[in-house]
């Protein structure tokens, strides 16, 4: 590489082979390969695992029996045998020029190849003494240098790489790899995709220092910023591509202009049984002004567990039908389709709309549902229906996107989602229609951060008050006790007694779909014969038939069965205000914000409402879990604890948009480093609308999110 060339940008490094460095051959680039790792940039995207600080190591000789600390040792002897239990046992001997210390291995007979003598590594662990010998019994161990081998030069901090699993590459090769990398690089040096002034505002590091010092920190401090900067970049990269197809989106002058004052939304809103509250009138005011603007609408409507979204929805639709255009809804599941379908049915019941070609004649608003299961008789008939205008919304579930259904006018899409609605599906609909505007609901309150990772390229309108009425439902946590058990269902029956619903939820089951089904099953039938004995009880899975699945719900609903049992099927949206109890079973196995979400099934009448969740508080992360869910009834707050608790892979699913691009960061920690990259975001491109003149950051967004984002860059 010849000096006096430009700095490397991330997508010269991607064309460098690793072959090009020091020690790789064919077969060891092969075992890289298999890592993923098929170039110089993977190579420094492969960040350490941990970071060690020599600094922090302890003599051996000065270790006192019961106390936690790592050493850094070279192991002298290592031998594998098995104890007379016929449990593996390893012992080796290490020692740190200070002293001797045998360290013990149970069950873990790998290691014996592992640390093979001469090799150095740090253990952390715990000094005991056994037979009057001073040991640690299983240690933490970080391989750090191999045997053999001293021209490898360490700093005070060593950084640990992840494990290759099976692909055998070691964290001496990776380091001895990366530092070659670096060397070879030093002469032209890291091009930076940030000026020297953003970076000096937001006090960040050059990426070349980072990129060095994130595997060659010469201190912790050091390392820290390098991990600012490479976080600080993880989430530019998204914020402005979100931003940017945000405004993409707003500066767009050919969507619908829809006629938004009319008779029938009037005449919608007056025939309702309640009134709106603050927060539905005001989304209802924002997608209004979207509707009736010339962008076509990209709208996120946020609200908790029966909050109400679903009228607000409904409102929209109908804003777009009394201009003569036709509404999409669309649900995550069947069972939730169908509800919709006849909830909507009965909401606009008696609304008429003019009939095609008369100012005189009215038709009624027609309303059809289409899922998977829909027969070929009626999907002809919704065919001709859309065709003539005759039906003016079509509930269905996404399966709508993919299907034959063609719509004559689209107006507006509501999509209710459950983080499965991602942007390639946003596109299928706008193929669907000229450009229809689009209303995203989410029946998961999603934390702040979050959001604008998963939804930032959408505007937001929240409901954050419950209609007015509500009490909260009371949670109790119940021990796996047959005392505390028996009292939950006696409440229960208490209940159905008072004329009220139940519903029972069936315990998870890893491997999903058939098995879960017939663990249901299973349960239903021992519920019917024991705790459930005498009532009139339903089963609700997954896997029946569409058809019984809607014959059950509706029997439920029409309150001639007294109790649902029901895997996660009823997660969401299920609407029978009569339910006023709930049972979870193994509730310590379920997500947060999913036991929220189940739980919102009861307390949507007026009437006071019970959940109790049957759990073990034994489990990891159980109590503290559960002890949230019997505290909280706040969506937001506990999709916050979710998130801190699991993690945000997850939470949203590891191939959710943006999410897998993240290697350093992490959400809800790097909140404030999300709420910078999106500020510097919006600066970039309030100066340079189309990053014309930053072509590097514009070819790593490029880069990064493809296709998304390849009508920004096309001129
Ligand atoms: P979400 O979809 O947000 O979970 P829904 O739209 O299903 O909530 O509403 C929950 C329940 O509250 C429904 O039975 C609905 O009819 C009722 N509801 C909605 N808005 C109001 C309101 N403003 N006042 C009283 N009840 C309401
Ligand atoms: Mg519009």
């Amino acid at each position: 590489m010849p000096t006096g060339d430009p700095p490397l940008t991330l997508a010269e490094l991607r064309t460098i082979p690793l072959e090009r460095l020091k020690g790789v051959g064919p077969a060891l680039e092969a075992r890289l390969a298999e890592m993923e790792l098929l170039n110089v940039l993977d190579l420094l995207q492969h960040y350490p695992r941990r970071w060690i600080d020599r600094t922090k190591k302890t003599d051996i000789a000065a270790l006192a029996v019961g106390e936690e600390a790592t050493v850094f040792a070279e192991v002298r002897t290592i031998h594998g045998r098995r104890t007379r239990q016929g449990r593996a046992l390893v012992e080796a001997v290490v020692h740190d020029g200070t002293s001797m210390l045998t360290i013990t291995f149970f069950n873990q007979a790998w290691r014996e190849k592992q640390l093979s003598p001469g090799t150095e590594a740090s253990f952390f662990g715990k000094l005991d003494v056994y037979r009057g010998k001073r040991q640690m019994t299983n240690p933490v161990v970080d391989v750090v240098g191999r045997a053999g081998v001293t021209d490898e030069k360490t700093g005070v901090i060593v950084p640990v790489y992840p494990q290759s699993g099976k692909a055998e590459v070691f964290t001496w090769q990776l380091r001895a790899m990366v530092a070659d990398a670096l060397a070879k690089c030093r002469l032209r040096g890291f091009a930076d995709p940030l000026s020297e002034s953003i970076l000096d505002r937001r006090d960040l590091i050059d990426r070349g220092t980072a990129l060095r010092a994130i595997h060659r920190p010469e201190s912790m401090a050091e390392l820290d910023a390098a991990k600012r900067r490479l976080i600080f970049d993880e989430f530019l990269r998204m914020q402005v591509g979100l931003v940017a197809r945000k405004r993409a989106f707003e500066a767009e002058q050919s969507g619908i202009r829809h006629r938004v004052d009319g008779l029938l939304v009037d005449a919608f809103l007056a025939r309702l049984p309640f009134t709106l509250t603050d927060d539905q009138r005001g989304a209802l005011a924002e997608i209004a002004r979207d509707l009736a603007g010339a962008a076509p609408m990209h709208r996120l409507l946020q609200g908790d567990v029966g909050s109400g979204k679903t009228v607000v929805a409904l409102a929209a639709l109908l804003m777009a039908v009394q201009g003569g255009y036709q509404g999409a809804f669309m649900a995550p599941t069947e069972v939730l389709a169908e509800q919709h379908y006849l909830g909507s049915l009965r909401m606009v019941d008696g609304l008429t709309v003019p009939a095609d070609g008369s100012l005189l004649a009215d038709r009624p608003v027609g309303v059809a549902l289409l899922t998977n299961r829909t027969t070929a008789a009626e999907r002809r008939r919704i065919t001709a229906g859309l065709e003539a205008r005759q039906i003016d919304i079509l509930v269905g579930t996404h399966a709508l996107l993919y299907g034959d259904a063609q719509f004559s006018r689209l107006g507006l899409a509501v999509v209710d989602e459950q983080h499965r609605f991602g942007v390639e599906q946003r596109a299928l609909l706008r193929g669907k229609g000229d450009q229809p505007d689009v209303l995203v609901m989410t029946a998961t309150p999603i934390p702040r951060t979050a959001a604008m990772l998963v939804y930032g390229d959408l505007d937001k309108s929240e409901l954050r008050e419950l209609p007015p009425g509500r009490t909260p439902v009371e949670t109790r946590l119940v021990e796996p006790s047959p005392l505390a058990q028996a009292a939950a269902w006696e409440a229960l029956r208490a209940e159905v007694g008072a004329g009220h619903q139940a519903y029972v939820v069936c315990p998870l089951v890893e491997d999903k779909g058939k098995v879960e089904a017939k663990a249901a099953t299973a349960e239903f039938e021992r519920l019917q014969a024991e705790e459930l004995h005498g009532l009139r009880v339903g089963l609700l899975h997954g896997q029946m038939p569409s058809k019984e699945k809607e014959a059950v719900m509706r029997t439920f609903r029409e309150g001639a069965l007294d109790v649902l049992v029901a895997t996660t099927v009823i997660e969401v949206g299920v609407d029978v205000p009569n339910a006023t109890v709930m049972v979870v079973e193994d509730a310590d196995r379920f997500g947060l914000s999913q036991l929220h979400q189940l739980r919102g099934r009861v307390g949507r009448g007026g009437d006071r409402s019970f959940c109790f969740l049957f759990a073990d508080p034994t489990t990891e992360d159980g109590e503290q879990r559960l002890a949230a869910m019997a505290a909280s009834t706040d969506g937001f707050a506990l999709a916050e604890i979710d998130l801190e608790i699991r993690g945000s892979g997850e939470v949203f699913g590891e191939r959710q948009s943006g999410f897998s691009d993240l290697k350093l960061g992490r959400i809800p920690r790097d909140e404030e480093t999300v709420v910078a990259a999106r500020s510097v975001a919006e600066e970039l491109l309030d100066d340079d609308p189309d990053l014309g003149s930053h072509a590097q950051l514009r070819d790593e967004v490029h880069d990064l999110l493809g296709d998304a984002v390849d009508f920004l860059f096309k001129s």
